[in-house]
């Protein structure tokens, strides 16, 4: 059955929020305009094939059908609502546009490749059925293309230089809640609303979490309401603001020593353009400030600039055939990993960072340097992309340009390569934590071991260990490898991966000097531009 009015849909993928949400706001407006011509349903499309093949684990699911519920609520308040619709985007289109008599979708543009090939299928198929599609940059404070376009079509590959370049763009204007729906512009129920009202109800909690028995503390609801209020109480100290500096933050405080807005902006409960400007206007208030990169100012534009680079390179996830990522040689080693991830290393400051990760979905900053760098370059030789995979599954926060972008980072595959820097497991939590309160409330086995070898605990005697109720290989394990060994080789290691991959770039240099087609797996900074630059060209097209 096909309405007599006109469907205006808007498509909630990120951006989970009624706030500065232009391409929300653009339905609505039109809507308004003309209110006996269309009708508004906001949809959200719930596609069973990526519960199965995407890593998020039970935490997340929570968080992302708390936000749901919640944006429904808001939509509720508009006098509309949200429709949860069912099914593969690319199979339910062409029925929806059918089924809704769609005149116009709207979005926010997305950059990871899924998406963007989801989403050309998308527009394919809207145009075979006269539906007009609109879309907006409404995810990042710059728009990544934006960005490389005015670094004549290459990603800028150091923080510095893209600092430079969106520092000569204008900021987008900051869109409010749109005005609310007129009475009566309901939609009229569609065949299967008739039968069943409650068919595009948000899911429940059981519904999109497979495995209840993984959810941990409910302690970053999600949801745009949470996320408003959580901006709001993070900028109340303006002092804070203004003297923030990420480096003098702790990795192993009880509760977090940074705003935990990572989870929303992640989900776009809470825009990024809103946040910036909202630090912003503190910062003409408080002249005398910190700033980028470890202002708070800073930590976005961080963000942007994993987005951009991001969106220079499909790969940019994997080792690979990715254009920035040099090739390092990492093993495999399912024992270690399986300890990592769980928690077990027999490092308690390692371990208790995973366990938090676990139990809550969100770890501070330099603690995921301190995990990442263990995993990778600093102790187990093992590759960024499994460490990648595990907070995949974990991270409430988790997001495919920052997740990656950060690991490439700390495994000093690309953007820092300082590779003979290495957190010590020991004394870099002690820095914040001398006593390792953060180690007993995450390790409950070690809380009574003393100040003095919680960090250690191989330190302790056997019968100390029997004082402490925590005997090692028993009730928690030995340490899986000896920092102060494996360190210094995998220092070595790394010196060897770079120099290889020096002679790879530089026999490719000669290659092209030659005007000879290259033949070798090529990787560092000079096929980083070129790939780069290919691909972004590729997607201007
Ligand atoms: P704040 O310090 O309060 O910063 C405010 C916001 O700035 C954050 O919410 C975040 O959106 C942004 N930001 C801060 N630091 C970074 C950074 N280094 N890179 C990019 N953006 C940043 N962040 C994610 O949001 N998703 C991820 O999947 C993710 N994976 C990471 C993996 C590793 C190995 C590492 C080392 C870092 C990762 N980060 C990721 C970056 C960073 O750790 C988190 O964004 C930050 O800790 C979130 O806490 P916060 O909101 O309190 O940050």
């Amino acid at each position: 059955m096909t309405t007599k009015r006109r469907t205006l849909v808007h498509w909630f993928r990120k951006g989970l929020r009624v706030h500065d949400n232009p391409a929300l706001y653009q339905i609505f407006n039109v809507a308004r305009e003309s209110p006996e011509k269309f009708c508004v349903r906001p949809i959200f499309i719930l596609d069973p094939g990526i519960l199965d093949w995407m890593q998020v684990g039970a935490n997340r699911w929570r968080f992302l059908q708390q936000s749901l519920a919640d944006l429904d609520k808001k939509l509720k308040e508009l006098n509309s609502r949200l429709y949860i619709v069912r099914g593969k985007p690319v199979d339910i289109f062409p029925e929806l546009f059918e089924r809704w008599n769609v005149q116009l979708l709207t979005y926010e543009s997305d950059i990871e490749p899924y998406a963007l090939q989801r989403d050309t299928t998308v527009q394919k198929i809207a145009s075979e059925h006269g539906v007009k599609v609109d879309t907006h940059c409404s995810h990042t404070i710059y728009n990544p293309e934006l960005v490389i376009a005015k670094n004549f079509g290459k990603a800028p590959v150091t923080y510095q230089k893209f600092l430079g370049i969106v520092d000569k763009l204008k900021l987008p204007k900051v869109l409010g809640v749109p005005e609310g729906l007129p009475d009566g512009m309901k939609p009229i129920a569609d065949e299967f609303e008739a039968i069943d009202s409650s068919v595009y109800d948000c899911p429940t909690l059981d519904q999109l979490v497979k495995r209840p028995q993984e959810l941990g503390i409910n302690k970053f609801p999600g949801g745009e309401t949470e996320a408003l209020r959580r901006m709001e109480a993070s900028l109340i100290d303006e002092n804070w603001v203004a003297a923030f500096e990420k480096p003098n933050t702790a990795p192993n405080s009880l509760e977090p020593s940074t705003t935990v807005l990572s989870p929303y902006l992640k989900f776009g409960c809470l825009s990024a353009r809103l946040l910036h400007n909202r630090l912003k206007e503190i910062l003409v208030r408080k002249p005398k400030h910190s700033k980028p990169p470890v202002s708070l100012v800073g930590q976005l534009l961080w963000r942007e600039f994993y987005y951009t680079v991001a969106a220079a390179d499909p790969n940019f996830d994997r080792m690979l055939g990715n254009a920035y990522c040099l090739q390092i040689p990492w093993q495999k080693q399912p024992d270690h990993l399986e300890a990592w991830t769980h928690g077990r290393t027999g490092y308690p400051f390692i371990d208790a960072i995973m366990r938090q990760l676990r139990q809550e979905g969100w770890i501070h900053h330099l603690a995921r340097h301190a995990v990442a760098c263990f995993l990778t370059r600093g102790d187990l030789w093992i590759s960024w992309e499994d460490g990648q995979r595990v907070f995949e599954q974990l991270l409430l926060d988790q997001d495919w340009a920052l997740n990656a972008g950060n690991w490439m980072w700390l495994s000093a595959s690309a953007f820092f390569h300082q590779y003979f820097r290495v957190y010590s497991p020991v004394a870099f939590g002690k820095k914040t934590d001398p006593t390792g309160a953060y180690i007993r409330k995450y390790v409950p086995e070690l809380a009574k071991y003393p100040a003095g070898c919680i960090y250690e605990p191989w330190k302790a005697t056997l019968s100390a260990q029997r004082d402490y109720g925590c005997v090692l290989g028993v009730d928690y394990p030995h340490r899986i490898v000896n920092h102060d060994i494996v360190h210094k080789e995998n220092i070595k290691r790394m010196s060897a991966a770079y120099k290889v991959n020096r002679e790879v770039r530089t026999g490719k240099q000669e290659d092209q000097n030659d005007h000879e087609p290259s033949t070798s797996q090529s990787t560092g900074k000079r096929k980083a531009s070129s790939g780069a630059n290919k691909s972004a060209a590729k997607r201007r097209r």
